[in-house]
């Protein structure tokens, strides 16, 4: 199995051979598949299992190659955010935007992160120029749309990265408030590693007859 096998484009494909991985791991395989098709996903994976790769490939994909991506000018064009990853720390959140990056370098896509504790104006200048991918943590996320600086009407997909871990920080309240804001007719990812009530109440509410993987 290669990650061509996948179904993953040409611009993809060299972008993942530039990084020297040979073969998908197996949520890579499993969660590939799942989420060009388009639908709602629920895998539980634990770091170090290559689940980065797993929403970031197929959400480049699936950005780079319809109708609006194909189109996309190199960083002249402006667009709106069409897919937001939502993550529990900072550290997390700017590790997820590199891969972006990385796995998105043949692709005319372009992507930001915004977390808390900087400052806020950089960030601001970043969103008004234009971004295709939004890696963000919740916090901060609701503070650029309490100021309006943010705009979230155009959101396609959403990626809820180590689920189990913003519930534990307390984020719950704030990731519905985004929930709420978002457009209703989307796709939803959610990567967790533990399935507590907690999470399969969120997990219920949110996602829409998802394929589950475990790994
Ligand atoms: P993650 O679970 O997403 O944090 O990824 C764990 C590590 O595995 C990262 O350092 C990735 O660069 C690496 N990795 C991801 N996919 C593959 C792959 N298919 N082959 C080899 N290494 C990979």
């Amino acid at each position: 199995m290669s990650f061509s096998d996948l179904g993953l484009s040409d611009a993809i494909v060299r972008a993942v051979a530039d990084t020297g991985y040979t073969a998908p791991t197996p949520i890579q395989s499993q969660a590939i598949p799942a989420v060009l098709n388009g639908g709602d996903l629920l895998a539980g994976a634990q770091t170090g299992t290559g689940k980065t790769a797993g929403f970031t490939l197929p959400v480049l994909h699936r950005l780079s190659t319809d109708a609006v991506g194909s189109k996309l000018a190199n960083n002249t064009a402006p667009r709106a955010i069409r897919a937001l990853v939502l993550t529990p720390t900072r550290e997390l959140a700017a590790q997820v935007e590199e891969s972006v990056k990385t796995y998105g370098k043949h692709t005319k896509l372009n992507s930001a992160v915004i977390f808390g504790g900087v400052s806020i104006n950089p960030q601001i200048k970043l969103l008004k120029h234009g971004v295709d991918i939004l890696v963000a943590t919740p916090g901060r996320l609701l503070d650029h749309m309490q100021q309006g600086t943010v705009n979230l009407d155009k959101i396609e997909i959403l990626v809820l990265d180590e689920a189990d871990r913003m519930l534990d920080m307390g984020f719950i309240r704030d990731i519905r408030k985004v929930l709420a804001a978002l457009p209703p007719k989307r796709q939803n990812l959610l990567f967790s590693a533990t399935f507590s009530d907690e999470i399969k109440a969120l997990a219920d509410g949110l996602l829409d007859n998802p394929k589950t993987i475990e790994v």
